[in-house]
Protein backbone atom coordinates (compact mmCIF):
# COMPACT_ATOMS: atom_id res chain seq x y z
CA UNK A 1 0.00 0.00 0.00
CA UNK A 2 1.00 3.42 -1.05
CA UNK A 3 0.15 6.09 2.26
CA UNK A 4 0.54 8.95 0.50
CA UNK A 5 -1.93 8.24 -2.47
CA UNK A 6 -5.80 6.96 -2.91
CA UNK A 7 -9.34 8.20 -1.67
CA UNK A 8 -9.39 10.76 1.54
CA UNK A 9 -11.09 10.29 4.98
CA UNK A 10 -10.53 6.04 4.71
CA UNK A 11 -10.82 5.25 7.94
CA UNK A 12 -7.51 3.29 9.11
CA UNK A 13 -6.71 1.07 11.52
CA UNK A 14 -3.82 2.28 13.38
CA UNK A 15 -1.53 -0.40 13.85
CA UNK A 16 -1.74 -1.33 10.11
CA UNK A 17 -0.83 2.14 9.53
CA UNK A 18 1.77 1.97 11.78
CA UNK A 19 3.18 -1.18 9.87
CA UNK A 20 2.89 0.27 6.61
CA UNK A 21 5.22 3.07 7.30
CA UNK A 22 7.66 1.41 9.99
CA UNK A 23 10.20 1.27 6.69
CA UNK A 24 10.53 4.58 6.64
CA UNK A 25 12.38 7.74 7.74
CA UNK A 26 9.68 9.69 8.91
CA UNK A 27 9.25 13.14 10.07
CA UNK A 28 6.00 13.08 12.28
CA UNK A 29 3.78 16.18 12.63
CA UNK A 30 1.79 15.72 15.49
CA UNK A 31 -0.91 18.43 16.10
CA UNK A 32 -1.44 19.01 20.06
CA UNK A 33 -5.01 19.73 21.57
CA UNK A 34 -7.59 17.52 19.99
CA UNK A 35 -4.91 14.96 18.50
CA UNK A 36 -2.00 13.99 21.12
CA UNK A 37 -4.01 15.53 24.03
CA UNK A 38 -7.80 15.37 24.70
CA UNK A 39 -9.36 18.97 25.10
CA UNK A 40 -10.45 20.19 28.47
CA UNK A 41 -12.32 23.18 29.04
CA UNK A 42 -9.35 24.85 30.44
CA UNK A 43 -6.43 24.44 27.79
CA UNK A 44 -4.18 25.90 30.51
CA UNK A 45 -4.29 22.55 32.32
CA UNK A 46 -4.02 20.45 29.46
CA UNK A 47 -0.03 19.22 29.90
CA UNK A 48 1.48 16.35 28.20
CA UNK A 49 1.48 12.88 30.50
CA UNK A 50 4.34 11.03 31.14
CA UNK A 51 3.24 8.04 28.45
CA UNK A 52 3.00 10.82 25.70
CA UNK A 53 6.45 12.51 26.71
CA UNK A 54 7.99 8.39 26.39
CA UNK A 55 6.66 7.83 23.35
CA UNK A 56 8.17 11.15 21.62
CA UNK A 57 10.75 10.78 23.02
CA UNK A 58 11.32 7.30 21.47
CA UNK A 59 10.39 8.78 18.07
CA UNK A 60 13.54 10.75 18.53
CA UNK A 61 15.64 7.94 19.82
CA UNK A 62 14.91 6.39 15.79
CA UNK A 63 18.41 6.88 13.52
CA UNK A 64 16.85 9.70 11.13
CA UNK A 65 13.49 10.46 12.59
CA UNK A 66 12.44 13.98 13.67
CA UNK A 67 9.23 15.03 15.38
CA UNK A 68 7.12 18.40 15.07
CA UNK A 69 4.32 19.47 17.52
CA UNK A 70 2.24 21.71 15.91
CA UNK A 71 -0.15 24.14 17.37
CA UNK A 72 -2.36 27.02 17.04
CA UNK A 73 -0.74 28.07 20.87
CA UNK A 74 1.61 30.92 20.69
CA UNK A 75 5.29 29.31 20.59
CA UNK A 76 6.37 30.13 24.18
CA UNK A 77 3.48 28.35 25.50
CA UNK A 78 4.04 24.87 23.85
CA UNK A 79 7.91 25.79 24.73
CA UNK A 80 6.73 25.44 28.39
CA UNK A 81 4.93 22.06 27.50
CA UNK A 82 7.81 20.60 25.49
CA UNK A 83 11.05 22.21 27.70
CA UNK A 84 13.39 19.24 26.27
CA UNK A 85 15.35 20.04 22.70
CA UNK A 86 15.03 17.80 19.90
CA UNK A 87 11.07 18.75 18.75
CA UNK A 88 10.71 20.55 15.89
CA UNK A 89 7.67 22.92 17.65
CA UNK A 90 5.19 25.28 14.99
CA UNK A 91 2.95 27.30 16.83
CA UNK A 92 0.93 30.15 16.30
CA UNK A 93 -0.90 28.10 13.43
CA UNK A 94 2.38 28.08 11.62
CA UNK A 95 3.48 31.89 11.87
CA UNK A 96 6.52 30.49 14.66
CA UNK A 97 8.65 27.99 14.34
CA UNK A 98 11.32 26.45 16.45
CA UNK A 99 13.74 24.07 14.80
CA UNK A 100 15.16 20.54 16.53
CA UNK A 101 18.36 22.95 17.56
CA UNK A 102 16.46 26.12 18.95
CA UNK A 103 16.50 28.10 16.08
CA UNK A 104 12.87 30.00 15.56
CA UNK A 105 11.76 31.29 12.53
CA UNK A 106 8.74 33.82 12.53
CA UNK A 107 6.50 34.91 9.40
CA UNK A 108 6.39 38.94 10.83
CA UNK A 109 8.45 40.86 12.55
CA UNK A 110 6.96 40.66 16.11
CA UNK A 111 7.19 44.09 17.43
CA UNK A 112 5.79 45.43 13.79
CA UNK A 113 2.55 42.77 14.67
CA UNK A 114 2.13 43.91 17.96
CA UNK A 115 1.70 47.38 16.71
CA UNK A 116 -0.96 46.81 14.35
CA UNK A 117 -2.82 44.44 16.68
CA UNK A 118 -2.74 47.34 19.36
CA UNK A 119 -3.65 49.26 16.31
CA UNK A 120 -6.75 47.12 16.06
CA UNK A 121 -7.57 47.37 20.01
CA UNK A 122 -7.02 51.14 20.53
CA UNK A 123 -10.10 51.50 17.50
CA UNK A 124 -12.12 49.10 19.70
CA UNK A 125 -10.95 50.30 23.40
CA UNK A 126 -14.64 52.03 23.55
CA UNK A 127 -16.86 49.55 21.84
CA UNK A 128 -18.93 47.72 24.36
CA UNK A 129 -18.56 44.23 23.10
CA UNK A 130 -21.26 42.46 24.83
CA UNK A 131 -21.43 40.29 28.33
CA UNK A 132 -18.87 37.74 28.44
CA UNK A 133 -17.49 38.80 24.91
CA UNK A 134 -13.55 38.10 25.23
CA UNK A 135 -10.48 40.02 23.35
CA UNK A 136 -8.02 38.25 23.24
CA UNK A 137 -4.30 39.15 21.79
CA UNK A 138 -2.20 36.40 20.68
CA UNK A 139 1.85 36.69 19.26
CA UNK A 140 0.33 36.92 15.40
CA UNK A 141 -3.51 36.95 16.02
CA UNK A 142 -6.81 38.94 17.52
CA UNK A 143 -9.26 36.75 18.71
CA UNK A 144 -12.95 37.48 20.20
CA UNK A 145 -14.50 34.61 21.72
CA UNK A 146 -17.99 34.18 22.81
CA UNK A 147 -17.56 30.80 24.45
CA UNK A 148 -18.48 32.74 27.64
CA UNK A 149 -21.42 35.01 26.39
CA UNK A 150 -24.86 33.94 27.18
CA UNK A 151 -26.13 35.82 24.18
CA UNK A 152 -23.98 34.69 21.67
CA UNK A 153 -21.63 37.55 19.93
CA UNK A 154 -23.73 40.95 19.45
CA UNK A 155 -24.10 41.77 15.66
CA UNK A 156 -22.68 45.05 16.56
CA UNK A 157 -19.85 43.73 18.02
CA UNK A 158 -18.81 41.63 15.23
CA UNK A 159 -19.13 44.63 13.05
CA UNK A 160 -16.68 46.88 15.16
CA UNK A 161 -14.33 44.20 15.10
CA UNK A 162 -14.38 43.86 11.28
CA UNK A 163 -14.21 47.39 10.60
CA UNK A 164 -11.02 47.50 12.75
CA UNK A 165 -9.63 45.18 11.16
CA UNK A 166 -10.54 45.35 7.43
CA UNK A 167 -7.96 47.32 5.78
CA UNK A 168 -5.31 45.15 7.15
CA UNK A 169 -6.85 42.23 5.62
CA UNK A 170 -7.55 43.77 2.79
CA UNK A 171 -3.71 44.68 2.13
CA UNK A 172 -2.93 41.26 2.56
CA UNK A 173 -1.55 41.02 5.44
CA UNK A 174 -4.55 39.61 8.15
CA UNK A 175 -6.94 36.68 7.26
CA UNK A 176 -10.19 35.57 8.98
CA UNK A 177 -10.64 32.35 10.82
CA UNK A 178 -13.58 31.54 12.22
CA UNK A 179 -13.84 28.61 14.48
CA UNK A 180 -16.07 27.51 17.48
CA UNK A 181 -17.43 30.54 19.68
CA UNK A 182 -14.58 32.42 18.46
CA UNK A 183 -13.94 34.83 15.41
CA UNK A 184 -10.26 35.66 14.55
CA UNK A 185 -7.32 37.28 12.69
CA UNK A 186 -4.39 36.16 11.87
CA UNK A 187 -1.36 36.78 10.11
CA UNK A 188 -2.19 36.12 6.33
CA UNK A 189 1.68 34.92 5.72
CA UNK A 190 1.72 31.54 7.05
CA UNK A 191 -0.49 28.77 7.96
CA UNK A 192 0.45 25.20 9.21
CA UNK A 193 1.02 24.16 5.51
CA UNK A 194 3.36 26.97 5.03
CA UNK A 195 5.17 25.90 8.41
CA UNK A 196 5.24 22.29 6.66
CA UNK A 197 6.75 23.26 3.73
CA UNK A 198 9.34 25.48 5.14
CA UNK A 199 10.42 22.69 7.57
CA UNK A 200 10.69 19.81 4.73
CA UNK A 201 12.38 21.87 2.57
CA UNK A 202 15.61 21.77 4.84
CA UNK A 203 15.71 18.24 5.60
CA UNK A 204 17.73 15.49 3.81
CA UNK A 205 15.94 13.40 0.92
CA UNK A 206 13.85 10.31 1.84
CA UNK A 207 12.54 11.47 5.16
CA UNK A 208 9.15 10.62 4.95
CA UNK A 209 6.07 13.27 6.11
CA UNK A 210 2.95 12.15 8.30
CA UNK A 211 1.05 14.58 9.65
CA UNK A 212 -1.90 14.23 12.45
CA UNK A 213 -4.19 16.90 13.19
CA UNK A 214 -7.93 17.48 14.24
CA UNK A 215 -9.37 20.52 12.79
CA UNK A 216 -9.80 22.89 10.42
CA UNK A 217 -6.70 24.91 10.33
CA UNK A 218 -5.14 21.00 9.91
CA UNK A 219 -6.39 21.21 6.53
CA UNK A 220 -3.62 23.54 5.17
CA UNK A 221 -1.39 21.05 6.47
CA UNK A 222 -2.74 18.16 4.68
CA UNK A 223 -3.06 20.09 1.71
CA UNK A 224 0.29 20.76 1.66
CA UNK A 225 1.30 17.21 1.78
CA UNK A 226 -0.65 15.55 -0.69
CA UNK A 227 1.02 13.10 -2.51
CA UNK A 228 4.31 13.50 -0.57
CA UNK A 229 3.06 12.46 2.75
CA UNK A 230 0.94 10.29 4.66
CA UNK A 231 -1.77 12.30 6.66
CA UNK A 232 -4.57 11.47 9.12
CA UNK A 233 -7.66 13.69 10.47
CA UNK A 234 -8.43 12.92 13.78
CA UNK A 235 -12.03 12.84 15.08
CA UNK A 236 -15.08 10.78 14.64
CA UNK A 237 -17.58 12.65 13.00
CA UNK A 238 -17.75 12.28 9.45
CA UNK A 239 -16.09 15.46 7.26
CA UNK A 240 -14.86 16.50 4.17
CA UNK A 241 -11.04 16.53 4.73
CA UNK A 242 -7.67 16.42 2.81
CA UNK A 243 -6.80 14.09 4.51
CA UNK A 244 -5.68 10.55 3.28
CA UNK A 245 -6.49 8.33 6.94
CA UNK A 246 -8.97 9.05 9.66
CA UNK A 247 -8.59 8.05 13.21
CA UNK A 248 -11.45 8.32 15.44
CA UNK A 249 -10.12 9.90 18.68
CA UNK A 250 -6.91 10.65 21.00
CA UNK A 251 -6.47 7.12 22.25
CA UNK A 252 -6.20 6.07 18.21
CA UNK A 253 -3.54 8.14 18.14
CA UNK A 254 -1.52 7.09 21.02
CA UNK A 255 -2.14 3.24 19.63
CA UNK A 256 -0.43 4.78 16.44
CA UNK A 257 2.67 6.23 17.81
CA UNK A 258 3.43 2.96 20.23
CA UNK A 259 3.11 0.60 17.39
CA UNK A 260 5.43 2.82 15.16
CA UNK A 261 8.25 3.02 18.50
CA UNK A 262 8.17 -0.78 18.62
MG1 LIG B 1 -5.97 20.44 17.23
Amino acid sequence: MDPSQGPRGQLMAPEVLAGALKARRLFLFLDYDGTLMPFSGDPGRVVPDGELLGLLAALLQKPGWKVGIVSGRALEDLRRLFPVSGFFLVGSHGAEIQDGQGQVLRSDDPAEFRRLLGGIREALKDVDLGEGVLLEEKPYALALHYRQAPEGLPSESLDAFRRACQPAVERGILQWLWGDQVVEVRTARAHKGTAVDQILAQQPPGVHPVYLGDDATDEDAFRALQGRGTTVRVGAEDRATQARYQFRNVSEVRRFLKAVVD
